[in-house]
């Protein structure tokens, strides 16, 4: 075994990921007088819910008349009924408090005139179960997920967390179907480190960058799910990817559905204002996937704009420009920037993007992991072991993820998993010995990449994956591209035998950070087109053309999905949650899609 010297820590609980939902469990767990380690690869304040623009859903009914149970209502049908009831309901009672806990910890949140906590229109958000619009969405003008994050990350100091910044996690400590921590590489002087502790907690955010066309930051490379695949645990829903539909043509960045709650409305090549034929009712303010799909299907019948004619024109210049500069100030700086247009005097030129990842590593809704052993249909708990945020798959989302959804699923969950660690954990609670091998295995996957020798560099490999999945697994999906999809990918995973890294030392070595995170990216890039071609329905954000209409006599269920080290794929399944947490809120059937 190579010899790396190891740094021991240990600690009640780490939490690896300092985005929305790290920071969240952090302070919780430290509040509750748990010894607290916070793990990240980038400063806590760069997490990609930095970027987070639009807001964070509660029926706090600041603006006018909402309820939880609408709320609710709204989540369900916009996760295609693939949503668990139970986590649903919890999610969307637990938010009004969540809310107004992050204005006291000392989230900035932009005011109404009457004082209260501003809220506006997102897509899918409606009033008495679908009859009229509801304003639910709670902004710091349009850098929310920047408040909320500089906000958690002093209340984690505050309360005494321990913060290991720049540290990347390599590989779960996994004994006897336990979770007992993690092992971390340290970028600044390249020092490996154990972390022991009675709680792990993964909160590594998504894995967009899977794609070619994302808008999430490079860093989110998913790489505690492909750590949970690597130690044996299904991932679940992976075919789910969100597309937002309104990237800034070119760059992927986002331009936040806030603008189209503020007024803002989509045209096609003739100056048609389409939304109006493809969802009469909601119009621009339809759910994400709907958006998203009826812009490549104008781009597929010829009325794209642009020099290609694959995009579509997003119109703010119709606004005042005092409510741009109140409400959506960064929008215009981003368009400006990566657009070079002025959004006061001209359209943004926008197309779908990858946004979102609904799939993720299946929890329960106190955030525990679940697994499912085979030739059980009963799931159990992963003991050791927690997931929130993108990472996670409570699920929430099923399907498709409504706007303004994830922010509150990162408050919501982040704060259950602190409840329940402080349940199963006492402070101070003695740790068990570890077998004296129990790191071989991530340092031999950790020092096969570092000395990897092959002829192809590691972003060749990268760009290869990515346009496969552009094109194999976009917004329209058919069985023979996935097929292929399925091919082409496993052609890309055997190429990463040929990787090769440059640069041999261990202090800062970014080189060997991106090949280790394109390992993590290609495992779920491998399951995500397999569990798409798995799928022969249309829900949610999955859309075969082959298969067009929802099935629910074979397909309401989640998909579970694990690798093997050749890449092989097993799929199992696990029944929606139809069910609701308690007696005050009836259960949700499905109803035929109507938009
Ligand atoms: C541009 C954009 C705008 C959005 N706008 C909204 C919005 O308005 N409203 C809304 O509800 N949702 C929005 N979303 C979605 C939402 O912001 C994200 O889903 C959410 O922020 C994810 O948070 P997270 O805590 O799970 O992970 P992230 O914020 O992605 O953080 C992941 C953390 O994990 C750490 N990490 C990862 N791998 C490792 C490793 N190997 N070792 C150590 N640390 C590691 C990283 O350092 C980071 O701290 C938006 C998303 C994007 C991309």
């Amino acid at each position: 075994m190579p010899a790396y010297e190891i740094i021991r820590h240990t600690y009640d609980a780490v939490v690896v990921g300092a985005g929305g939902a790290g920071l969240r469990a952090t302070l919780g767990m430290a509040e509750k007088g748990l010894k607290t380690a916070c793990l990240t690869k980038v400063f806590p304040t760069r997490s990609h819910t930095v970027a987070a623009q639009g807001g964070i859903s509660a029926a706090l009914g600041n603006m006018g008349e909402d309820d939880w149970r609408w709320h609710m209502y709204d989540t369900v049908k916009g996760s295609d009924w693939l949503g668990d009831q139970d986590a649903i309901e919890y999610m969307c009672r637990e938010a009004m408090q969540a809310v107004i806990e992050l204005e006291h910890y000392g989230v900035p949140f932009s005011r109404a005139e009457n004082g209260k906590i501003y809220q506006r229109p997102f897509g899918g958000m409606t009033t008495h179960y679908g009859e009229g619009q509801a304003l639910r969405t709670c902004a710091a003008a349009d850098h929310t997920g920047h408040a909320i994050l500089h906000t958690l990350y002093q209340q984690s100091l505050k309360h005494e967390a321990e913060f290991f910044i720049e540290y990347v996690a390599l590989d779960l400590i996994m004994e006897g179907g336990e979770c007992r921590g993690v092992l971390a590489w340290r970028l600044e002087d390249g020092t490996m480190h154990l972390f022991r502790a009675h709680m792990t907690v993964l909160a590594t955010g998504g894995y967009g960058r899977s794609y070619f066309s994302s808008t999430s930051a490079h860093s989110c490379t998913g790489d505690g799910s492909a750590m949970a695949l690597r130690a044996g645990l299904p991932l679940q829903d992976m075919e789910f990817v969100q597309f937002h539909p309104t990237g800034i043509w070119g760059a992927g960045c986002l331009i936040t559905e806030g603008v189209r709650g503020e007024g803002g409305y989509l045209t096609n090549s003739e100056g048609e204002r389409f939304m109006e034929r493809y969802a009469p009712h909601a119009k621009d303010l339809a759910s994400r996937d709907v958006v998203s799909r009826a812009i490549t299907m104008e781009v597929h019948a010829g009325r794209g704009v642009g020099a290609e004619k694959d995009s579509a024109w997003l119109h703010l210049e119709h606004l005042d420009p005092a409510v741009i500069h109140e409400r959506l100030p960064g929008i215009a700086e981003t368009a400006r920037i990566f657009g070079g247009v002025d959004v006061t005097k001209e359209p943004i030129r926008v197309i779908p993007t990858v946004h979102y990842n609904m799939g993720g590593i299946p929890t329960n809704y106190k955030a525990e992991v679940m697994t499912l052993d085979e030739g059980s249909q009963k799931g159990r708990v992963v003991p050791g072991l927690m997931a929130i945020g993108e990472a996670a798959c409570v699920s929430v989302h099923g399907a498709n993820r409504l706007g303004s959804n994830s922010l509150l699923d990162l408050v919501v969950f982040g704060r259950a998993a602190a409840l329940r660690c402080a349940e199963v954990v006492k402070p101070r609670q003695l740790h068990h010995p570890l077998a004296g091998d129990a790191c071989d295995h991530a340092l031999a996957r950790f020092d096969r990449l570092r000395h990897a020798d092959g002829t192809r560099k590691t972003a060749e490999i990268r760009l290869d994956m990515q346009r496969a999945m552009q094109a194999h697994a976009g917004v329209f999906r058919t069985g023979q591209r996935l097929a292929d999809g399925v091919t082409r990918l496993g052609e890309v995973a055997e190429s990463m035998a040929e990787v090769k890294v440059s640069d041999r030392s261990l202090i800062w070595n970014t080189d060997l950070v991106e090949t280790l995170e394109l390992e993590n990216l290609l495992a779920q890039a491998v399951v995500t087109m397999n569990a798409a071609h798995n799928r022969t329905e249309s829900r949610g954000a999955h859309a075969r053309e082959d298969y067009p209409e929802r099935d629910d006599e074979n397909w309401l269920k989640h998909t579970l999905i694990w690798l093997d080290e050749r890449n092989r794929v097993r799929i199992e399944y696990r029944p929606v949650h139809l069910h609701t947490l308690t007696g005050d809120v009836q259960p949700i059937p499905p109803k035929p899609r109507v938009y």
